[in-house]
């Protein structure tokens, strides 16, 4: 067997951030620190921190009076913070700044009275985050057909914002119908998709045609890890989306394959060593790393705790 390993893969800037920050949280408050959601989408980490102190809720009412939250990677509406606030509680928030830059594009469109077309996936944490800025102004469309669907008062007011984690293929597809719809529709300079998204779904694009399985390593409720699988599936691979080798048959594999294994943005690369190890230990598997594209974006600490950060020992995941 042989595996290909797919670089860049795995954590992102804005997921080794939250993950800092809910270290450092734990370490300066003690337990337990309450989060709000899970911190990333993966059951490892978020087992992880459980067993740290960390307590994961789905709403604020959950939290005593006076405790210590954290805002999870995917951002909340100011209706949370609000709601957070009036239980007096000491907030920290670990959004990823590309999050909040759609955010900020939200509510600067609805400033301006525009109505804004959001394309995501419904419930997921980021976009009720990204509604709940201005839910006057935002329509979500999920699919092509939704295109269709929408009533717009007045079309020379009109922008489309995206979820950062989507599909580049099916937002363009959503994208280029709603320019032949509404072709005054406008848009941020800068895409919102981010760049840890698109970096690993190029490299899925490239490196799975030289694969005939290909493992994403992630949770199933995380949408980059689900688009990566989606992707390997669409250019014809045998795809499968595990949290670990324990997701894992023997019984999936002739032995003689090549095998593409990546990791989406919230999978830390423990499970993904792991998962090398199990088919070298059944298969006699060798490893050749293909990068596609190098990453250096780094993303700074919540400001509460960048003083604490500089005594303190930062052990992560
Ligand atoms: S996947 Fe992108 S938007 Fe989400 S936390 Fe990572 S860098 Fe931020």
């Amino acid at each position: 067997m042989k595996i290909i390993l797919a670089a860049p893969r795995g954590f992102c800037a804005g997921v080794n951030m939250a993950i800092d920050s809910l270290d450092l949280t734990l370490q300066k408050f003690g337990a337990p620190v309450y989060v709000y959601h899970e911190i990333v989408h993966n059951q490892y980490v978020v087992n992880a921190f459980r067993e740290k102190g960390a307590v994961f809720v789905d709403s604020i009412q959950e939290v005593p009076e006076g405790s210590v939250l954290l805002f999870s990677a995917h951002g909340v509406s100011p209706a949370t913070r609000a709601e957070a606030a009036a239980r007096k509680l000491t907030a920290l928030d670990a959004t990823c700044p590309l999050v909040t830059k759609v955010h900020l594009e939200a509510i600067k469109y609805a400033k301006a009275d525009y109505t804004i077309i959001l394309i995501g996936h419904e419930g997921h944490d980021e976009v009720i985050g990204t509604m709940g800025e201005a839910p006057h102004a935002i329509l979500l469309v999920e699919e092509e057909e939704d295109v269709e669907k929408l009533k717009i008062d007045d079309e020379t007011k009109l922008a489309y914002l995206t979820q950062t984690t989507l599909s580049v293929d099916d937002a363009n597809r959503i994208i280029a119908k709603l320019k032949s719809r509404f072709p005054n529709i406008e848009s941020p300079p800068k895409e919102d998709i981010c760049y840890a998204t698109q970096n690993r779904q190029e490299a899925v694009r490239l490196l799975s045609q030289d694969a005939e399985i290909v493992l994403v390593l992630g949770s199933q409720n995380s949408s980059n890890s689900q688009r990566l699988k989606e992707l390997a599936a669409e250019t014809g691979q045998v795809s499968y989306l595990i949290d670990g080798p324990q997701n894992l048959s023997p019984d999936s594999f002739r032995g003689d394959e090549t095998v593409l294994i990546t990791a989406g943005a919230s999978a830390p690369e423990s499970v993904v060593q792991a998962t090398i190890d199990w088919l070298m230990e059944r298969f006699d598997a060798t490893v050749e790393i293909k990068q596609i594209r190098e990453e250096s974006v780094h993303f700074p600490l919540p400001k509460p705790l960048r003083e604490f950060a500089k005594t303190a020992n930062v052990k992560g995941i």
